[in-house]
């Protein structure tokens, strides 16, 4: 089976083959530290965590680095209206970042590189883009010349004369005087006398946001990476820009394949979720109303490329499903207590196999999970319909839980019981059966113990050993 993904570079869906398989490199342009993320943040982050766990599901090694982007001219106004340091805002909201993303269960990036943490490495990239001609130092800033990069606009599907046309509108009187040509952007600013600045060889300032995580994909993950990845209002001109900077400083292709996923809408008339229109819901707010899972279900159901619809009623809808998919393993967990078992079925296991397959292909066309879930919740019947049987087979049971188990986990969606608890349950309660059936009643005593202290209370019936969690 090929895996297939949409690439905004060529806007078609092309297969999947990374540089070196089954390595994958992967960079997701990070937050911004200076206030809560709000949903949709979270929508970007859950995106590409369902696609990492996905392509791990694949049999990919994927090493993703996401940044923190710690100096920026938000952070400084932030901390000029709380009246704290720059540092202070930054590790108070990265603090709140990481307790969000944690509750949303996104897996731990391998590494999570700071632009302040780079700062010699950002200067000596930007030495080189000057020595190659494709830079300037102008009045204590440094501009990138877009127009002498030849396939500036390729990502964005924009011919340089419209972006000129566009750049002219919105820059003021300031740099039109410093930059050579309007559609030039910053690789440095200049530092006003009391902000946080850094010393380089253009005097006091600190660096322009897309060059750092240029400079901190290349440091990390090499000249060229795998999957760039990032919301779609990323496209210009931050990637557009990084790809310039990028592709001058080593002379190689930049991203092999550029995923942007769509914006979060809210309200009846469908408007972009953002901090600019103030119609935003910070993740913190609502997680303390709303379980987790909920979320991350409602966030991950969604192709990462499709706009995301949020609304009580989706919030509402995720809470249903999520109640009946637990509900689903819960009933069949509990069969495992069963003392009778029936033959192994095989027909169980073709079924399990064809969904498995269906599952696969629905995933590898680009990562389509509303047609993957849909897959999902067949397995989720298939198990409703097995727990109903009158008597079940343990091995076709487990089967069937593991994989369940193994496939929502892509989602993000954790089991509540916990499989590795239930084995050792399952053991010790056959221990303590066969201490009775011995007549050894102070190794039965000493097992019931034992369970009582991993808080499992035991019921002996007519049809064996039944057991909960207190
Ligand atoms: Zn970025």
């Amino acid at each position: 089976m090929v895996l297939r993904v949409f690439n905004t570079l060529t806007h078609q869906k092309e297969e999947f083959r990374p540089l070196e398989a089954p390595k994958v490199t992967m960079y997701v342009c990070g937050p911004t530290v200076y206030n809560y993320i709000h949903i949709g943040n979270a929508r970007s982050v859950v995106a590409f965590d369902t696609i990492r766990r996905y392509l791990e599901y694949r049999g990919f090694e994927v090493n993703y680095v996401s940044n923190f982007t710690d100096v920026d001219d938000k952070i400084i106004k932030a901390a000029q209206e709380q009246q704290l340091t720059c540092e202070q805002i930054v590790e108070k909201y990265l603090r709140a970042y990481y307790q969000d993303i944690q509750a949303l269960n996104v897996q731990p990036a391998t590494l999570n590189p700071r632009a302040t943490e780079n700062m010699p490495e950002i200067i000596t990239f930007i030495e080189d883009l000057i020595a190659k001609g494709y830079a300037y130092a102008s009045a204590g800033d440094v501009y990138f010349r877009a127009r002498k990069f030849a396939n500036y606009g390729q990502l964005s599907k924009q011919a340089v004369d419209d972006l000129e046309q566009g750049a002219s509108q919105r820059i003021n009187a300031a740099d039109t005087v410093k930059k050579e040509d309007p559609i030039d952007f910053a690789l440095w600013k200049h530092a006003a006398s009391n902000e946080i600045s850094w010393d380089s060889p253009w005097g006091l300032g600190r660096p322009g946001w897309h060059i750092e995580c240029s400079v901190m994909a290349i440091k990390y993950l090499g000249p060229t990476i795998d999957i760039h990845a990032g919301g779609e209002d990323l496209i210009f001109p931050h990637h557009e820009n990084e790809i310039a900077q990028s592709e001058v400083h080593t002379g190689q292709k930049f991203a092999r394949y550029w995923l942007h996923n769509g914006f979060v809408t809210i309200g009846s008339d469908n408007e972009k979720m953002s901090k600019s229109l103030g119609n935003f819901i910070t993740v913190h707010e609502l997680l303390q109303q709303v379980d987790p899972q909920v979320l991350r279900l409602l966030l991950a159901a969604t192709q990462y490329r499709h706009p995301l619809q949020y609304s009580d009623a989706s919030l509402d809808d995720a809470q249903t499903n999520l109640q009946h998919l637990q509900t689903a393993a819960k009933n069949l967990n509990f069969r495992l207590q069963d003392s009778q078992t029936t033959a192994f079925d095989e027909g169980i296991e073709q079924q399990l196999t064809q969904l498995t397959q269906q599952f696969t292909a629905h995933m590898d066309d680009d990562f389509n999970v509303q047609n993957g879930l849909s897959d999902v919740y067949e397995l989720m019947r298939l198990i409703n319909r097995y727990s109903q049987q009158a008597q079940i087979n343990f091995d076709n049971a487990r089967h069937l839980l593991d994989r369940y188990a193994q496939l929502l986990a892509i989602f993000g969606i954790t089991l509540k019981f916990d499989y590795e608890v239930n084995a050792q349950v399952e053991e010790l309660i056959q221990q303590r059966e066969a201490a009775r059936a011995n007549k050894n009643f102070a190794q039965s005593d000493r097992l019931r113990q034992q369970l009582r202290q991993m808080g499992i209370i035991l019921e002996d019936t007519p049809q064996g050993t039944r057991w909960h969690k207190e």
